[in-house]
């Protein structure tokens, strides 16, 4: 293919279109990233106060999300990846109950006869509600006004479940796309819902290989160069304003716009995005998990929500956070390490510890939001959008971002395949 295609953002979303359209044939791929390095919100990097790698959240995928197992699978990130069985252990702080929630393979849903497999407290039955969001089909309804949100299982598993998926207090989520999220995993059986971790941080299977695919394909890879403007000459965008240099776009060349919703309806003219964001609060505590202890935990009733563990270092993350963005570092880690240490038999004396707070995490997930996502393509032919704000119709995530760049990267061909068709 002629022409280069330039992408702005070097988050999974971007990474995912210049993938498929490095395979489609384009040959010059060039990606101007405001940040030192790519990744986006999907990135490890060294933590000079812990000393070591961490991630910027610890981030969980399930086998049903599909296409990013094939993007893993192209860029051969997934031998980075532990895949685990489909099974979700959890412990209630409160009561000191431990469970392991394990869905059977297929879906018709056998498991929720066998109490074993259940959450404590709860009966088959129970398991039925999330069939009540489909009241909400193609409405515009919250999570809340269609699902019984009194429950012990609602707060022992679909609470906790699409509080982390959705990063929004679920009873005020937006119902269809908890729709989709649930007929995308737990819809799918146990074969969907199998947790996929990069024990070696989020780079090194998502961000890395992916690199080390694009670059012999053509692709080159400028850092710290953050578009402050866009010049459009008629129809089409003509020239990126990065400040101190206007790059062409020449007019066989292709701009596909991979940065967050503010930067996007800033430089594209009429362009509506969502505007509301939740954040998520990620600690790091640099000290070993007690050997057994499982790579993932959900914990109830307590500030910790999921607790993740690695060689050298345990982390937990708090969704929809914003009420701890301003509370004393400090404070909040001896909080956490308190439930941390109840939870895994780990010494009580604070560990070296981190607080990361990302203030825009995700997009808010709730109606109003959700109706302002645009589809991948703009009012100029050659100008594209791509990024989990994108109507993918999924929650603000990782499958979601690489959904986004393969339905741009499809736009961009169908774009260039019209204009093949008209000459
Ligand atoms: C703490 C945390 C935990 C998460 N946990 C999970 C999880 O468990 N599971 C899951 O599926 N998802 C999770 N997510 C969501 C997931 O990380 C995102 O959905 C995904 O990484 C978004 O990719 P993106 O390409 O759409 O956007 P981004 O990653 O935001 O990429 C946009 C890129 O554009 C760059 N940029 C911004 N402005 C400019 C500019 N003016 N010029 C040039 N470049 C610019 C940015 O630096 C960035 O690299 C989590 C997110 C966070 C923050």
């Amino acid at each position: 293919m002629s022409g280069t295609v330039h992408i702005v953002g070097a988050g999974l979303g971007g990474l995912a279109a210049a993938v498929e359209l490095a395979d489609a044939g384009y040959g010059k791929i060039v990606f101007y990233e405001a940040a030192k390095a790519a990744g986006g919100r999907c990135r490890s990097f060294m933590d000079t106060v812990l000393n070591i790698v961490v991630d910027n959240g610890s981030h969980l995928l399930l086998s049903g999300n599909h296409q990013a197992v094939r993007y893993l699978t192209k860029i051969d990130g997934l031998k980075e990846m532990t895949v685990c069985e489909a099974e979700i252990p959890f412990a209630d702080l409160k009561s000191g109950e431990r469970w392991t929630l394990r869905p059977n393979s297929s879906r018709v849903p056998w498991w929720i006869l066998d109490s074993s497999r259940r959450v404590p407290g709860t009966k088959a039955t129970d398991y039925l509600a999330p069939l009540g969001l489909l009241r909400a089909l193609n409405q515009s309804r919250l999570v809340g006004d269609v699902m019984d949100t009194k429950t012990t299982l609602y707060e022992r598993l679909w609470r906790p479940v699409m509080l982390a998926a959705l990063n929004v207090e679920p009873a005020e989520a937006d119902a269809q796309v908890a729709i989709t999220l649930f007929k995308e995993t737990f819809g799918g059986g146990g074969a969907a819902c199998k947790p996929i971790i990069a024990h070696q941080g989020m780079s090194s299977a998502y961000i890395d290989p992916a690199i080390a695919y694009l670059e012999p394909r053509g692709a080159s890879f400028q850092y710290g160069r953050t578009l402050r403007g866009i010049d459009y000459e008629g129809e089409r965008a003509a020239a990126l304003d990065f400040g101190d240099e206007k790059i062409v776009v020449a007019p066989e060349d292709i701009v596909i716009l991979a940065a967050p919703p503010v930067v996007a309806r800033s430089y594209v003219p009429g362009l509506i995005t969502p505007e509301k964001f939740k954040a998520i609060v990620n600690l790091h505590f640099k000290i070993a998990p007690p050997k057994g202890h499982p790579m993932y935990l959900g914990v109830v009733n307590s500030i910790t929500e999921w607790l993740f563990s690695y060689d050298d270092h345990l982390s937990v993350t708090i969704s929809a956070a914003d009420e701890w963005m301003h509370h004393d570092r400090e404070d909040l880690a001896r909080k956490v390490w308190a439930e941390v240490s109840k939870i895994t038999g780990l010494p009580e004396e604070l560990p070296p510890w981190q607080v990361n707070r990302e203030r825009r995490a995700t997009f808010a997930a709730i109606p109003s939001e959700t109706s302002r996502r645009p589809g991948p393509k703009t009012q100029y032919p050659n100008l594209f959008l791509a990024g989990d704000w994108t109507a993918t119709g999924l929650p603000a995530c990782m499958e979601g971002a690489i959904r986004s760049g393969n339905a741009a990267a499809r736009a961009v061909l169908e774009t260039a395949g019209a204009n093949r068709s008209a000459a």
